[in-house]
């Protein structure tokens, strides 16, 4: 795709010296998420923009020209969201990083750009959490969470980034700047909008500060590390926790991930266990020990081969951070298409199992990680590019395990979003009508399909 190189220009002039990258060698980072989508453009230039003023002007621009915009915050997606567009631009958020605490309120307003790490750190300055944690928390922003309504290993206990979120600025397609919601506990003024733009995906505008709530800094947690030598018995155990408390994690690793992790990491987890399940707690007093009593005790009555319990909270991290390592673990066997389906909780068992039969069927290695007690499993289909009847097994596997749980009444994506790589299952899940309500929010917002075009629906 061919664009006039005036158009270019007058983009350069909208913005500081150097907000407007082309060449290649400084634009191929930002073509593709960690999803590695193949079929990622080639954008016209990558906007790296340091204001809401910049974004507007970049917007302005887009929609005279009607020229795709692509949003862009740490690149950390797993589903494509953010592959870029032929004759496209990408807009980065990466260096819009600023934020003010109100330890008052217990709030905190940040620029798009800034890590979920940085927040976390900010926060504990005043003794406060921010407690959405994806695994990738090291490396994703803030607004990439918003717009994806991240969650991660304490959202069974304490929610997920909407939970969180009390306010948006939003620049929207023609370049307006709306401010939804704001530093206020309470707010119903209106209809639910900053709701409607997380989880977007960057379809319906671009988040240009995120308010966030704050809670008093999390206590210590105790840990519980138990191994199984069947998916099953496991998964019993997670049912059986579930029913009588809320653990603070509850992760749960199979086989293939855990053997992955052992590779890498070395710290001398069971590789002969079929499953191994991570639970936390943090509640307060007694209540800590009776909860890790009660979470040991329904793992040895589910058949764990292992029951080992921590009240020390970097040994138990040091188990936490294992299961965060588990996707850049398994992505050393191969290439991965990685799933991020969901079901709820009674249907985990045979969301498991299903997922072993399709690995079966189509052999092809899927290891298994889940916020398991969200219901929300991550198989991670293993291949080799060079084998091109292994990646067309990967690739029906991947439909089939969307269909699955589709099947079981779950979610082709509990947290990861649908990006491109999972659009062509949404209308299975969601049906009809909920696609056409959906096309006319985002025609309604964006009537010339500039922003992230391609992604979703
Ligand atoms: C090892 C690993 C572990 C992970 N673990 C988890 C996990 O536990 N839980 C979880 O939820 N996710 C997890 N993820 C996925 C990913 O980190 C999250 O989806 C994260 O929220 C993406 O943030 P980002 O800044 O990298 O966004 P990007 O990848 O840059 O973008 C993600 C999407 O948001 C849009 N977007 C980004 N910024 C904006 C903005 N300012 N305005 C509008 N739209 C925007 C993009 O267009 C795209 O559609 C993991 C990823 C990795 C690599």
């Amino acid at each position: 795709m061919t664009t006039n190189p005036a158009i270019l220009d007058e983009l350069r002039e909208l913005l500081p010296d150097g907000a407007v990258l082309v060449d290649p060698d400084l634009t191929e980072g930002y073509r593709r998420d960690w999803a590695k989508d193949p079929a990622a453009g080639v954008p016209l230039a990558v906007v790296r923009a340091t204001s809401t003023a910049h974004v507007q002007s970049v917007m302005k621009w887009a929609s005279a020209h009607g020229i795709p915009v692509v949003p862009r915050g740490a690149g950390s997606g797993l589903s494509g969201g953010a592959t870029a567009v032929d004759g496209g631009v990408v807009l980065s958020t990466e260096l819009m990083r600023d934020i003010t605490v109100d330890p008052v309120t217990r709030i905190a307003v940040v620029q798009p750009g800034l890590l979920n790490v940085e927040v976390k750190k900010a926060a504990a300055e005043h003794g406060l959490w921010y407690p959405p944690d994806p695994s990738s928390f090291e490396m994703c922003s803030i607004g990439g969470n918003a717009a994806t309504n991240a969650g991660g290993l304490c959202c069974v206990k304490y929610g997920v980034t909407t939970d969180y979120v009390l306010g948006l600025e939003v620049v929207l397609a023609d370049g307006t700047a709306v401010r939804l919601g704001g530093p206020r506990l309470k707010d119903v003024a209106g209809l639910s909008l900053t709701k409607l733009f997380i989880g977007s995906e960057g379809t319906l505008g671009i988040i240009t500060e995120v308010t966030v709530r704050l809670i008093p800094a999390q206590p210590p947690a105790s840990t519980v590390v138990a191994s199984f030598t069947s998916v099953r018995d496991a998964t019993t155990a997670i049912l059986a926790i579930t029913a009588s408390l809320r653990p603070a994690m509850l992760e749960f690793m199979d086989r293939a991930s855990i053997g992955a992790v052992e590779d890498a990491m070395n710290m001398g987890l069971d590789r002969d266990a079929h499953a191994l399940l991570i639970a936390r707690s943090d509640s307060p007093g007694a209540d800590r020990a009776r909860e890790i009593d009660v979470m040991a005790q329904a793992c040895t009555a589910a058949g764990a081969s292992d029951v080992f319990t921590t009240d020390d909270p970097e040994e138990g991290e040091a188990f936490a951070a294992a299961r965060r390592f588990a996707i850049p673990a398994v992505e050393r066997l191969g290439s991965l298409l990685l799933e991020d389906v969901g079901v709820p909780l009674p249907a985990l068992p045979d969301l498991v199992e299903g997922i072993e039969r399709i690995s079966d069927k189509y052999d092809v290695l899927v290891a298994v990680i889940a916020h398991a007690g969200d219901g929300n499993t991550h198989p991670l289909i293993v291949f080799d590019p060079a084998e091109t009847d292994m990646e067309r097994r990967a690739h029906i596997a991947f439909g089939a395990i969307m269909d699955l749980a589709i099947s079981l009444g779950g979610t082709i994506t509990g947290e990861h979003g649908v990006g491109r790589l999972k659009k062509a299952w949404l209308p299975d899940q969601v049906g009809e009508d909920v696609m056409k309500l959906t096309e006319r929010i985002k025609t309604a917002l964006d009537p010339d399909g500039i922003l992230n075009p391609g992604a979703v629906l």
